[in-house]
């Protein structure tokens, strides 16, 4: 059965902007097919998109002009499982403190970009993630953003200095830092598991109708 799923599932990695390559060899390492997606056909082809790292008001605009926010965003409100490293997570989220900087509102979250400061700009932290087993994640944060308010239907995962940097709501995931750069597996693991578990819940709902 194992090996059945794993043909039928296809992650996308959005390529407007941002670390893309990475995140599809990952994916592909964990065992799904990962395709670039530049416009609303690769969308349509996906049963997961993954937003990675780069710079969210480039993002923004890029998402603008190849009119992309619309249908990532109808797909997202279908149920099709969408994960945002960084900067994708703070495109996804439903607000950015301090800032009249537009997004996605996806996941009921406000973020704050570059919240960890100068003197740790870059770094790599051994992460406690109980959901993904005892050992630590070795989860390197960029210029990264944390979570300053979680809304009630929102599971935080992780946590560093007291702020949430991995956080679930439903079918939208969001991690401050970048599994993609490291050969720990875990959250892209994680990310197939919602994935598939959304297939088998679609296939469901279909039974029920029929
Ligand atoms: N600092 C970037 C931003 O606020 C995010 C950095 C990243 O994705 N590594 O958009």
């Amino acid at each position: 059965m194992a090996t059945n799923a794993r043909d039928h599932v296809t992650i996308g990695v959005l390529a407007l902007q941002g670390d893309v390559d990475e995140h599809l060899a990952a994916m592909r390492r964990a065992g799904a097919d990962a395709i670039p997606v530049k416009n609303a056909a690769d969308l349509a082809r996906v049963d997961g998109l993954i937003v990675p790292g780069g710079e969210s008001t480039t993002l923004m605009k890029l998402l603008d002009r190849f009119n992309m926010a619309a249908p990532v965003v109808d797909r997202v409100r279908a149920g099709m499982p969408l994960w945002g490293t960084c900067m994708g997570m703070i495109v996804v989220a439903r607000d950015v403190a301090g800032l009249d900087q537009p997004s996605l509102g996806l996941i009921d979250i406000t973020v704050r970009r570059n919240a960890f400061g100068r003197q740790n700009d870059s770094a790599e932290v051994g992460l406690p993630i109980p959901a993904l087993g005892a050992p630590p994640f070795p989860a390197i944060f960029i210029r990264a953003p944390w979570i300053e308010r979680a809304g009630a239907g929102v599971e935080v995962l992780a946590e560093r200095d007291g702020h949430g940097v991995m956080v679930r709501e439903d079918n939208v995931l969001g991690t401050s830092f970048h599994p993609e750069l490291t050969a720990d597996p875990r959250v892209h693991a994680y990310f197939l598991r919602m994935v598939r578990e959304s297939q088998a819940q679609n296939v469901g709902k279909r039974r029920e109708v029929a």
